[in-house]
């Protein structure tokens, strides 16, 4: 239902380095491939499934006998969980068409999401892109009421695609809600963009809009449930627990979606050089406590290997530092913890915004070399650092 570009995707766009950033990244159990792009359902979704299998079994049964309404209950969960799937489907083929890489399609216990690599780079295709999730829905739930109307269907079949005609309606209007991080938001901020010219009027408008949608979720979670606690009882707390879920779930989105624009406004005052840990070289071979009382000597922030002409063969990791016991400390020498420099890791001192965070982007780790025009070192640039400057510290 949402999909996000970076850097929408509220991580500081040079984020998303460590190992652990790695595990993270991958979003649940790998269902397989379509079209190339990864297809994942998270391990919430069985819990869902269970959910809806066990409550709608509760109408079917009215149709079909036991045990074979749980078959049927359990297949509307299936397809309930498929019109999401093409709903993702119809996002990433749009955006596939527009020449923009998709990364991965995720189906999650409040529907799904399409990670696109990038942004649409005007407002009439993200309009589409965003568009073309919701339609679909509206389309199946319109075919559902033809074929409902028109073909002579055993019961279990009628009631089937009735289930399905209300989900594509709610997940298709749901969806159409015009806040972000919900496709209605990012429907708001094309028209927005195509307006003021601006993407980021549009987005800072639609994340604003998205914060009173979450609101008004809630405020229509809570008058269902004042309303509906007096005769049948649990109901009306559900429908206050769900909202309540949701409600946070779009407003965590839309603020995501505000502050990433906050952040991009930092790019451009990005600096390597202004931002550089000043580094002191060892060699290899000198044990770790000793490379730190010379770095502390010297007021430098980090620790770089080198031969014995000078020249830098590795970067210490100052997190695997962090963890080494100072008891260790004097038997580990300093390049055990270090990682060899490849080009990738090697930085013009003097490189800034955009062309920073895409270095950094291309070739993720902890630290990387800055180096002057004539090749020598100027220092290091740990990525804490650069997510500090965009945290605002
Ligand atoms: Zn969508």
């Amino acid at each position: 239902m949402t999909h996000s570009a970076p850097p929408t995707e509220g991580r500081t766009p040079a984020g998303g380095t460590g190992p652990d950033d790695d595990r993270a990244a991958r979003p649940g159990l790998l269902m397989g491939r379509l079209l190339g792009v990864p297809i994942y359902v998270s391990p919430s979704w069985f819990l869902v499934a269970v959910l809806v299998t066990v409550m709608f079994e509760g109408q079917v049964h009215d149709v079909v006998t036991r045990p074979l309404s749980y078959l049927v209950a359990f297949t509307y969960a299936v397809l309930l969980y498929g019109s999401v799937f093409v709903h993702e489907l119809s996002h990433a083929v749009t955006a596939r068409a527009f020449g923009l890489p998709v990364r991965s399609v995720t189906l999650h216990i409040l529907g799904g999401e399409t990670s696109i690599e990038r942004e649409a780079p005007t407002p009439g295709r993200e309009f589409l892109i965003a568009f073309a999730g919701p339609l679909v829905n509206l389309v199946l739930a319109g075919l559902g009421l033809l074929l409902h109307a028109t073909l002579p269907l055993p019961d279990v079949a009628l009631l089937l695609i009735e289930a399905l005609t209300f989900a594509n309606l709610l997940v298709g209007v749901f969806n159409l809600l015009p806040g972000l991080p919900l496709d209605g938001g990012r429907l708001v901020r094309a028209i927005v963009w195509k307006a003021t010219g601006r993407s980021r009027n549009g987005a800072i408008f639609a994340g604003w809009v998205g914060r009173a949608v979450a609101i008004g979720c809630l405020i229509a979670g809570a008058y269902l449930a004042t309303y509906n606690t007096g005769e049948g009882g649990g109901i009306g707390w559900l429908a206050l627990l769900w909202s309540a879920l949701v409600a946070s779930f779009i407003w965590v989105g839309a603020t995501q979606a505000i502050r990433a624009e906050r952040v991009r406004d930092r790019i451009p005052l990005l600096s390597a050089r202004r931002l550089a840990r000043r580094a002191t070289l060892v060699t290899a071979d000198v044990p770790l406590a000793e490379a730190i009382r010379r770095a502390q000597q010297d007021h430098a922030g980090a620790i770089v290997i080198a031969d014995h002409d000078g020249k830098p063969l590795g970067l210490v990791n100052e997190k695997a530092v962090t963890a080494t016991p100072e008891h260790r400390r004097p038997w580990i020498s300093a390049g055990d913890l270090s990682r060899g420099i490849d080009d990738h890791l090697t930085l013009p001192a003097d490189i800034t915004g955009e062309d920073l965070i895409e270095a950094l982007r291309r070739a993720p780790a902890t630290e990387y070399l800055l180096v002057e025009p004539d090749g020598r070192v100027y220092g290091v640039l740990a990525v804490t650092d650069v997510d500090r400057a965009f945290a605002g510290v």
